[in-house]
């Protein structure tokens, strides 16, 4: 009987690894067709000063809607894109309509456009950013890049290089997700980062009271003051969220407390209710 019961489970396990293989084959085969079929679309979220909650810029975030699978999570399609060789040109179609969409607001607002390891490890990403940038007319102060710490433990030293060529050219980088991954201060050495990004897990444990999520806050903080970075608190929904970051001393926050992730189109109509960011601000 029990032997039986066994049985079942390792077929019922077996049969779900292969729905997953068939759902990951169908998504592949869908994301190939994606960029001609004009599937994708760029959303952007806002990033206010924690100081006084006035607008700074946006994070570029990819959006996917397939016919045959709706909506699909940039957590679920990217993964997928970075393993089958899709993410070079869906990353640059991501750098171009940025860059493009950005021209389009005032002038003192950055734009924010993450970027894959896997991307750096193409030489000619450069002049890809090279080209984004000159066919838009964004200034390259105006465009930031966020990588996460996983692009220094792909290659020996090319990414590093490749984002020192990128700062060459005057744009910012921000390190993504910090402290979730394998953390090593040494990247803080190697590349002039901007910016560091505090993952969200850590904005929750805060506001609930977490001593170690406060005091990695703490640390993070006072890490980037002393190295002349900035910090961007990610994931802020609400006011005590909101507080809890401003007391710890981030300079900037993102969150749906201010703002979810918005088409290009709602983005523009903001700018025509000045104050629609304010209110929810105050
Ligand atoms: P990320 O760069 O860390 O982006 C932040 C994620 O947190 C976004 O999820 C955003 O929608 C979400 N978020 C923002 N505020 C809040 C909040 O208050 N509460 C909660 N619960 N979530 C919040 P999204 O858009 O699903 O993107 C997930 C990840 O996918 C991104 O994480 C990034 O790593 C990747 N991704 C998104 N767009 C692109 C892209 O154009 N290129 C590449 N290479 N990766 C991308
Ligand atoms: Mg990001
Ligand atoms: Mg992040
Ligand atoms: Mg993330």
């Amino acid at each position: 009987k029990s032997k039986d019961k066994g049985g079942n489970l390792v077929a019922a396990y077996v049969a779900s690894l292969h729905a997953q293989a068939e759902e990951r084959r169908v998504m592949e085969q869908e994301l190939r067709g994606a960029l001609d079929r004009g599937e994708f679309e760029m959303y952007y979220q806002p990033v206010v000063t924690a100081a006084d909650g006035t607008l700074n810029g946006f994070e570029g975030l990819i959006r996917w809607n397939n016919q045959k699978l709706g909506n699909v999570s940039p957590g679920r399609f990217i993964p997928l894109a970075e393993d089958s060789r899709l993410i070079s040109p869906i990353g640059e179609w991501v750098l171009r309509t940025a860059c493009h969409e950005a021209m389009r607001w005032p002038s003192n607002l950055k734009v924010a456009v993450n970027v894959s390891a896997e991307q750096l490890t193409d030489p000619a990403f450069a002049s890809v950013v090279v080209s984004a940038l000159a066919q838009s007319g964004l200034p390259p102060e105006r465009l930031e890049i966020e990588v996460t710490e996983s692009v220094f433990l792909r290659d020996g030293g090319g990414a590093a290089q490749l984002l020192d060529q990128l700062i060459s050219l005057g744009i910012r980088l921000s390190l993504d997700d910090f402290g979730t991954g394998y953390s090593s201060l040494g990247y803080l050495r190697k590349t002039q980062f901007s910016t560091i990004k505090v993952d969200r897990s850590f904005v929750v444990g805060a506001a609930k009271g977490s001593i170690e999520s406060i005091a990695i806050i703490r640390a993070v903080v006072a890490l980037a003051d002393s190295l002349g970075m900035s910090t961007t608190a990610e994931g802020a929904e609400t006011e005590v969220e909101v507080d809890t970051l401003r007391a710890l001393g981030c300079s900037n926050i993102q969150g749906y407390y201010y703002g979810r992730p918005m088409p290009a189109s709602d983005v523009l109509t903001l700018f025509r209710r000045p104050d629609s960011l304010d209110t929810e601000a105050a």
